[in-house]
């Protein structure tokens, strides 16, 4: 599956990222609006962490209308058309990497597109095809026809 991956020791949060995710899917710079998120690292100065969707799927089971799916390259997405906007996969992420914005009723996260990593300037970003993350509960019921 593909997965959006973070080097820290290569980033200097000149947060470039952001505003590329954010012009790239919602045509506008807005650090609000990106999948992606630079965060100082805590207790260490200067070092930082990305916040960003690790493609677990563990949300495809919590979404109450079927709307996150993996696409074929293993990425989780959510179909607009069958969110209802009910933000459970907002609290429920593990990682805090699904994402809301009082613009808009449904969610966003990292699709994995690479638009970002094209955009780094010291290669702190890349996405790579990682083994596949184990099927959820939902995504069994969905395989077997249950
Ligand atoms: S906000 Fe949308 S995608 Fe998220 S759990 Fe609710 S219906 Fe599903
Ligand atoms: S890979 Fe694409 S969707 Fe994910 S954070 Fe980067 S620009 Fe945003």
């Amino acid at each position: 599956m593909k997965v959006l991956v973070f080097a820290p020791e290569l980033c200097d949060a000149q947060l470039g990222c952001e505003e590329t995710c954010s012009l790239t899917w919602f045509k506008e710079a807005n650090h609000d609006k990106s999948a992606i998120r630079i965060l100082e690292a805590e207790g260490r100065t200067g070092k930082y962490t990305a916040n960003v969707c690790t493609q677990c799927g563990q949300c495809i089971d919590v979404c109450p209308t079927l709307a996150i799916q993996r696409d074929k390259r293993g990425v989780v997405r959510i179909n607009k058309d069958l969110c209802v906007g009910c933000l459970s996969c907002v609290g429920f992420c593990p990682y805090g990497a699904m994402r809301m914005h009082p613009d808009y009723t449904v969610p966003f996260k990292c699709v994995a597109c690479g638009s970002c990593a094209k955009s780094c300037p010291t290669g702190a970003l890349a996405v790579l095809d990682l083994p596949d993350a184990p099927l959820t509960a939902t995504e069994k019921r969905l395989l077997g026809g249950v």
